[in-house]
This record gives C-alpha cells, structure tokens and sequence, in this order.
C-alpha cells in the first residue's frame, strides 16, 4: 500500500517536476484523494506576491518571535523508542511572545501550518514513512488551487495571521515552521504533533486547505478517533476543541463543507494528533479545488476572514 503510494507520486514528480501533487492534508481525505494532473507550478506566482512572510528566514526579533531554544525531539521509530534530534533540513519551530495582555495571557497555543512549499522539491525525503500509530509517510506535497497558489502558502499566511491576533490577547504561540521556503522540508508530522507538549503548549490547532471535489466548498474539522496509546490522553479535550473550531469558524462567517455528511470528522490515521499529547485538531478551512474557496484562499481579506474564524474557535475553547 505504501509502495504504491510512494511510487505514485514518484512517478507524478519524474514527469512534472515540481508539480504540486494534490493530496487533502498529511492524510487522504476521507471522501477520497482527489488527483489532479492539472497544477501548474506555483513559479506561476512572482514569490512577492505569494510569499510575502515567506521569502527566507523570519528575523528572531520579528514581531517577538524567537527560535525554540530547545529543538524538540521525536520518535522517528516507534512511540517509545529513543529520540532523534530535529532534523536540521526542516524549517525551525519558533515562538511569539505576546504582544500585550489580554484574554489569553499566561496560554501556551501551537498552530501548525500544514505542509512546507520545499516538499515538492524533497519527493524521497518526504515520502519515507515513520510510525506514527500507522505507517506514514513523513509529510505530503499538499494540494493547491486551480491557479496553482499552494496550500503550503495559503496555511502559512493564515498561521501568521492567526498568530497574530492571539499574541495581541496575551497568548504565547508557538508554530511548528518558522518559513516556507524551497530548501527546506517537513516538518514530519510525528514531530509536529509531538511539539505541543514540549513546549507546554495547552492545545495545537493544524491548518490546512483541503483538495476535494470542486463541486463542494466549505470547511470541515479532524478530530481523533479513541485509540489506545495514542489518543487515548487527548481523545476528550480534542472532542472539545474541534467543536469549538467549528462555532467560531460558522461564527465568521465562514461555510461548513458541503461535499462530507459531517462538519466533524473523527479519524485514527492523522500522524500528527496520534503523535500529540495535548488536545488537537486539523482544520481544513476550506476547499482550495473549488472556484468560490480559491477565491477566499487567494485574497488577503479572504485569508484574514479564516484567521478570524480560527480565532473565534480558540476563544471559544478557552472560554476567555
Ligand atoms: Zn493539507
């Protein structure tokens, strides 16, 4: 199973090189993948327009964010066996301290802006699997729109934005990737989601943009199933907090998806919540494959009205 996959996209890479391939999250999607041989590459884009917090290495004094002193470890061979170092080809966790004192001073929250822009660059280092409760691969290539503006931008930006708005409430952030650049790749998604904890962060909120069908748009929340060992700890309080992301994100606004039955979706294959031991969920903000959500993922305000409905989320959460 994991072969094919891998070839697969190997396969995809050899003939279009850096062609984004089109994968929902670090997961299938649940109504199934949708493939597409049709994305340009996203040198479509002048790396000013689509990069604008992205172009190299954030400054460690930028708006207060400093680099995790402390590079966390994870489990690249089993939950309990020993730890490896971050890998230094990925870009860096960093942290936001905040900004003022609000309604969340003294919170520790992580955000996890799915994929990296180097992935499609790094096909056989992303594509080497880990256990994670299930074999993995370490990360995906993430989807992108028609147009071809990358999820791995897109989620970038709503991260900042997102970032932003909590560290101006007293929040402390700590975010999984400090750049989206080409040279680098990852994060795994073991070590994502075995971040939060290490840098006692209270909960971690991973963003995405999903690929499904064009005919649907709208956003939809993953929350983990019950699973022994892995979720079992964060199975209750992520129940919770996916709840709560659904509120705030209808709350701005913002429409829950209409090509799945449940705005909810509890799975047992997300690398990333199966590593975590604190509460966690994926938001997939909307549906990067159709007109009307590409539309919202291509504009500033439309980046800003999804940062505002994730934030309205943790507010609700927190109950601040
Ligand atoms: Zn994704």
């Amino acid at each position: 199973m994991r072969l094919t996959t891998a070839g697969t996209v190997l396969l995809l890479a050899a003939v279009v090189p850096a062609v984004v391939v089109a994968s929902s999250s670090a997961t299938p999607a649940p109504t199934g993948a949708v493939t597409t041989a049709s994305v340009r590459t996203t040198s479509a884009f002048p790396a000013a327009a689509v990069l604008p917090l992205a172009a190299g290495p954030v400054p460690t004094s930028w708006e207060g964010g400093h680099r995790v002193p402390v590079a966390p470890r994870w489990w690249p061979n089993g939950y309990s066996h020993a730890s490896a170092a971050w890998n230094p080809a990925w870009p860096k966790p960093v942290e936001f301290s905040p900004t003022k004192k609000g309604r969340l001073s003294g919170l520790v929250i992580a955000l996890d802006p799915g994929h990296d822009i180097g992935n499609g660059s790094h096909i056989s280092a992303i594509n080497k699997t880990y256990w994670v409760g299930l074999t993995k691969t370490c990360n995906t290539t993430g989807t992108a729109t028609n147009a071809g503006y990358p999820e791995a931008t897109y989620t970038f930006d709503v991260v900042a934005r997102l970032r932003r708005l909590l560290v101006a409430q007293g929040a402390t952030v700590v975010v999984t990737r400090d750049r989206n650049t080409t040279a680098t790749y990852g994060p795994c998604v073991g070590a994502r989601g075995a971040l939060p904890s290490q840098e006692k962060a209270a909960f971690m909120v991973q963003v995405h943009g999903d690929g499904g069908p064009s005919t649907g748009r709208g956003f939809h929340v993953i929350a983990p199933a019950y699973y022994k060992g892995y979720t079992d700890d964060i199975y209750a309080g992520s129940a919770k907090l996916a709840a709560a992301m659904v509120s705030g994100m209808v709350s701005a606004g913002l429409p829950r998806s209409t090509y799945l039955s449940k705005t909810i979706q509890v799975r047992k294959d997300t690398g990333a919540i199966n590593m975590s031991n604190v509460p966690t969920v994926t938001v997939e903000t909307l549906n990067m494959r159709n007109a009307a959500d590409a539309a919202r993922a291509m504009s500033a305000a439309g980046r800003q009205k999804v940062a505002t409905g994730l934030y309205a989320g943790i507010l609700r959460y927190t109950g601040r």
